[in-house]
């Protein structure tokens, strides 16, 4: 390390601006000053030398897990070679072309190209806006209103912020902005209506949004968002049957579908993507994390031939699209894209996250479901979350002020694993990487166990 410790909390505490962070209380040094110096496999190591197992792979991100020397060296290869050349106006590298080839090749039919970014929220930007493009172009300019759910997560811009349905996200920001709006999200778990079995409850989902769009005209609702699985609103997978009904929707009123990706593309689920395993079409794709396993930022957005087609129209009238990043399609971004592909293809890492997944959720929910704190266990492929109740029965949940989710994390993180206490509810979210083993899902359910039994005895 350069400096000595306490210069670097100083410099830490009066200069950095971190993210999502409460900056009085990390100024007054009441939250964790965590600096991070290493990993390997699913192992994070810090400054101090503690090394934990980290289940959130850091944002859900990690998903080939730390320490992988082919991505390394990809990178360094490709910064020896050409550090960065722009894409616009048709130039690129033999690392972009080929990694949008692999994306392609991967992504559930008929999508066709692939448009790049750095953050997950700018790619649901540009989603926003090629949906306006192309309702442009096909001569309906008033078709522009974007309703997404909820609890929908899908970024931290002013427009994605808005898309995203939290408070945390809307507050003080004067969020969400028009034109966004929000309809229910697939949350049987907290259903307002304890009568209603998950079918009937996916039924009423699709109702609420149809009656939504007929109250505002099919003919200004551009699109739909919504993430295959609800992620940081809750970690919630769907109703069964809740996609088809709502695409059923989506296609009697000609309402784009984009599925948000970020967290379900690139084997999350067991799947190479979130829409097969759940049987979504969408028009377009929103892709981030997974795609380089955060080794360099990079994001994505795919696009169907339908959607394609008339943005080819659109260019052809108007010449090409006012629609670029300066670093778009970045070189070394995607040199690491391609070396992650590569290695969670030769590591069967999607086959891994469906089997190990499948393990970790049983063990999590036999050691947990039982506990009188514990309301719900639940997940696919590897996310999975514990939500925790004050009574089972009927239904309560703890006032937030008593941090019931964050205490739990805390003492998991006590015990040596990173485990993420979702930001509305008491919720406790897991996305390890997708290397995991047996023997360390089991870690990761002793230390949850311990830390549960340790909070409830304190409350
Ligand atoms: N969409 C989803 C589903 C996400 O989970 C996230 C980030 N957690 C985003 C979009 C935004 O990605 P980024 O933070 O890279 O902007």
């Amino acid at each position: 390390m350069l400096q000595n410790r306490d210069t670097l909390d100083a410099w830490d505490r009066d200069h950095f601006f971190h993210p999502s962070t409460a900056m009085g209380a990390h100024a007054r040094g009441e939250s964790p000053n965590r600096i991070v110096t290493g990993g390997e496999g699913v192992y994070i190591v810090d400054r101090d030398g503690r090394r934990s197992l980290d289940a959130f792979a850091g944002l859900y991100c990690v998903n080939v897990g730390y320490g992988r020397q082919e991505i390394a060296e990809a990178i360094a290869e490709q910064a020896r070679e050409l550090a960065y050349y722009h894409a616009y106006a048709g130039h690129g590298s033999e690392a972009s072309i080929t990694l949008a080839r692999m994306i392609i090749e991967r992504a559930p039919a008929p999508m066709s190209h692939v448009y790049f970014g750095l953050s997950g929220s700018d790619a649901n930007e540009t989603n926003i806006k090629l949906v306006w493009y192309a309702n442009n172009i096909l001569g309906r300019p008033e078709k522009k209103k974007i309703i997404s759910r909820w609890r929908g997560y899908h970024g931290s811009g002013v427009m994605t912020g808005s898309l995203t349905g939290l408070e945390l996200f809307h507050k003080a920001f004067d969020l969400p902005r028009a034109p966004i709006l929000h309809t229910e999200a697939p949350y049987w778990f907290r259903r307002d209506d304890a009568s209603l079995d998950e079918e009937a409850f996916a039924s009423r989902c699709a109702e609420r949004l149809e009656a939504l769009i007929e109250a505002e005209g099919a003919d200004t609702i551009a699109a739909f968002i919504g993430e295959p699985i609800l992620g940081t609103g809750g970690i919630v997978p769907p109703p069964r049957t809740y996609w088809q009904k709502i695409q059923a929707v989506l296609k009697k009123h000609d309402v784009w579908l984009i599925a948000d990706e970020v967290v379900t593309g690139f084997g999350r689920l067991g799947t190479m993507f979130g829409s097969q395993h759940y049987g979504l079409e969408p028009d377009l794709m929103t892709i981030a994390k997974g795609l380089t396993s955060a080794y360099a930022p990079l994001s994505g957005t795919i696009v169907s031939e339908k959607l394609w087609k008339v943005l080819e129209q659109g260019s052809d009238q108007l010449g090409p699209i006012g629609h670029g990043w300066t670093y778009s399609a970045h070189p070394l971004c995607a040199a690491a894209g391609v070396a992650n592909l590569q290695l969670i293809d030769r590591l069967g890492l999607v086959e891994n996250a469906a089997t190990v997944g499948a393990y970790f959720r049983k063990a999590l929910s036999d050691a947990l479901s039982g506990h009188p704190i514990v309301g719900e266990v639940r997940g696919d492929g590897l996310l999975a979350a514990v939500e925790f109740v004050r009574e089972k029965a009927p239904r309560t949940f703890f006032d937030p002020a008593l941090k019931v989710g964050p205490k739990v994390a805390a003492a998991t993180l006590a015990r040596g694993v990173i485990a993420r206490a979702m930001p509305q509810g008491d919720i406790l979210g897991f996305a390890p990487p997708l290397c995991l083993t047996r023997a360390e899902a089991d870690s990761i359910v002793e230390a949850t166990r311990g830390a549960v039994e340790e909070v409830a005895r304190g409350l």
